[in-house]
């Protein structure tokens, strides 16, 4: 049993370090356990993060925020929050491998697993490109490509129909069991002229500097520069919902305009709260849950 923290980070990736730098420098004590799979590990160099013109890696932010939330005395530890719930006086009990922490506040930011697209190498070709998951983050990089889209249905259709603001060549890829779409998606499909294909995914081939993909009807191979996955995530909120927290209908934390759960003292921030999946919102919402924290929590002065 370690000493009570002010606060628990479950997740460290971009929320849950952001939390951790705000609170250390409101000299709170803090412990950062992350099971280290970062979505932001997959990025092999962002253009969309503001005060990075140049760029940078997932890999390279990552460690970029672990320094500074150490620098200010935050503690990173490798490890998996198994159980999460309330305890006496207000504070929260986790357990990691056999350890039990206390807790006065805890920040969730699990973030979410993606559904990889059932193709060979994916993690290859998301590093070289050729597979993307996030049209809001790298579309721009995709201006005048061909463009695929594979995925779930209505999904798939809207990441499409988001994707013709940077190209004229964009086409659907709908797996067979998936291809049913609402009219209105058709009608607006057809009006943005994506193309609509239902195809095997096993027919879908990932090679050096392209991806082909064969329609069920077959013929010859349609291909693309690259193809953007669309199978949808899994927002990791089970330890939210163990302490009692409520989510909405897409399995996604409600929380408060300050961040807070519907369980008092558990907070939440990142891809696991908001649809958005973008690093300046999980910074931002640590940044508010953070602060919200520290005036909840009773005053030290100096
Ligand atoms: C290929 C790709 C490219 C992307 N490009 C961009 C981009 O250019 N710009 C952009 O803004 N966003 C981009 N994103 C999205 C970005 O990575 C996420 O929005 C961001 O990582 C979310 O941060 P987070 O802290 O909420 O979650 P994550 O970064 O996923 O971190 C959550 C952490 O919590 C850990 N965890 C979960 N459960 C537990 C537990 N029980 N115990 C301990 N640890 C736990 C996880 O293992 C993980 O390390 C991209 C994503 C992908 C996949």
């Amino acid at each position: 049993m370690t000493d009570t923290l002010d606060c628990l980070v479950i997740g460290g990736g971009p929320a849950g370090l952001t939390a951790a730098i705000y609170l250390s420098r409101f000299r709170r004590s803090v412990l950062v356990i992350d099971k280290g799979w970062s979505r932001a590990k997959w990025i092999t160099l962002s253009h969309n993060l503001p005060g990075f013109p140049e760029g940078i890696s997932g890999a390279a932010l990552l460690e970029r925020l672990r320094d500074q939330a150490r620098r200010y005395g935050a503690v990173l530890e490798h490890g998996t929050v198994e159980r999460l719930h309330p305890a006496a006086d207000g504070l929260f009990a986790a357990e990691m491998g056999g350890t039990a922490i206390l807790a006065r506040t805890v920040v969730l930011a699990g973030g979410v697993v993606e559904n990889n697209p059932p193709l060979p190498h994916v993690a290859d070709a998301v590093k070289n490109g050729l597979i993307r998951t996030c049209p809001i983050c790298d579309g721009f990089e995709a201006i005048g490509k061909k463009v695929a889209v594979l995925g779930d249905g209505e999904h798939a259709a809207a990441e499409a129909l988001f994707l013709r603001t940077f190209s004229s060549h964009v086409t659907l890829l709908l797996p067979a069991e998936d291809a049913v779409l609402q009219p209105e998606t058709r009608a607006a499909l057809l009006a943005a002229n994506v193309d609509t294909y239902c195809v095997a995914v096993g027919s879908v081939t990932i090679g050096a500097d392209g991806v082909t993909a064969v329609g069920d009807g077959g013929g010859l191979p349609h291909r693309f520069d690259m193809v953007y996955s669309a199978f949808g995530i899994i927002p990791q909120t089970m330890l939210a919902i163990e302490a009692g927290a409520k989510v909405d209908a897409a399995n996604r934390l409600l929380t408060d305009e300050h961040q807070e759960t519907t369980t008092r003292g558990l907070f939440a921030a990142g891809d696991l709260v908001r649809g958005l999946n973008q690093i300046a919102v999980a910074e931002g919402e640590a940044a508010i849950a953070a602060t919200a924290i520290h005036n909840r929590l009773a005053r030290s002065v100096a």
